[in-house]
């Protein structure tokens, strides 16, 4: 039999009812005569002292732990779901801008268009002017 935690070769030891591990008295920090002194009850609901430390652990602060890890949780998730409310809005905000650019670029391209077309015929205006003039003066 190998002690489970210094792996030295134990005789006489003490058991835990947790991880089953056989233990040193000192390793698993009782007295021998501690120990003995104890029920069989006792005995079969004794825990080595990693297993105590665990069970404190899980029995009190980590459910505190928890607990406060879900209310953190619960408060990311609400300004969470604020910021989804928010983006939500700006989305619809933005396809609604997005709708009214659109519809001015278009009222914007065709006034642009009229405007080259007059320019065009401006031009040719112009040209034909400046041609008639050049004749008209030379
Ligand atoms: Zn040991
Ligand atoms: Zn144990």
């Amino acid at each position: 039999m190998l002690c489970a935690k210094c792996n030295n070769a134990v005789t006489d030891f003490a058991s835990c009812s947790l991880c089953e591990g056989n233990f040193h008295y000192g390793c698993a920090g009782v007295t021998e005569s501690g120990y003995r002194r104890m029920g069989l009850e006792k005995k079969a609901a004794w825990r080595c002292m990693s297993c105590r430390t665990k069970s404190t652990e899980t029995g009190g602060s980590a459910i505190a732990e928890v607990l406060k890890e879900i209310r953190n949780l619960r408060v990311d998730f609400n300004a969470m779901k604020m910021d989804f409310g928010n983006v939500q809005a700006d989305i619809r905000s933005t396809k609604t801008s997005m709708q009214e650019l659109n519809t001015k670029w278009n009222k914007m391209e065709s006034r642009f268009s009229g405007i080259e077309d007059r320019l065009l015929t401006a031009e040719t205006k112009l040209s034909s002017l400046t041609s008639i003039q050049k004749e008209y003066w030379n």
